[in-house]
């Protein structure tokens, strides 16, 4: 894969194109769900990062609004491209008891803040889904 796509997002919100950021952005432009920082190790072939660097360049991409946290109840934060925020909304996402896969429901748009009653002062929204994926609950 070459590098133009991960060196325009880098472009675009003023972060150094250094190799081990252009290598991750590449993962992420190549996977379809959310990954957890083990699992984007492991992708990690062309350049060697420690857990520290990898660490800090997802806090660098989340904080840049290129890639968002995602919360699936197992206490693990997976990671997948796409800034909530920008667009005004948010997904939720599932996550699948049988083969254990996560995905963004993106086609699913959920209001930047759920309307409450007045009085509730939300400080925290994250939804996520649990049950079978189509390929898991034999959907034809
Ligand atoms: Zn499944
Ligand atoms: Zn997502």
């Amino acid at each position: 894969m070459d590098d133009t796509a991960a060196m325009k997002i880098l472009d675009g919100v003023g972060l150094k194109k250094t190799p081990g950021r252009i290598a991750m952005l590449n993962i992420f432009l190549e996977a379809k769900n959310p990954m957890t920082q083990q699992e984007i190790m492991k992708k990690l072939s062309r350049v060697k990062l420690n857990y520290v660097s990898i660490y800090r360049t997802l806090e660098t991409f989340v904080e840049a609004g290129i890639i968002h946290k995602v919360e699936s109840g197992d206490r693990v934060w997976r990671f997948a491209l796409g800034n909530e925020k920008k667009e005004g909304h948010g997904h939720p996402h599932f996550t699948c008891r049988s083969c254990g896969i996560t995905e963004c429901i993106d086609e699913i748009k959920v209001p930047d803040k759920i309307p409450l009653k007045i009085g509730y002062i939300i400080e925290k929204q994250e939804l996520f889904l649990k049950g079978l994926c189509p390929k898991c609950s034999n959907f034809k």
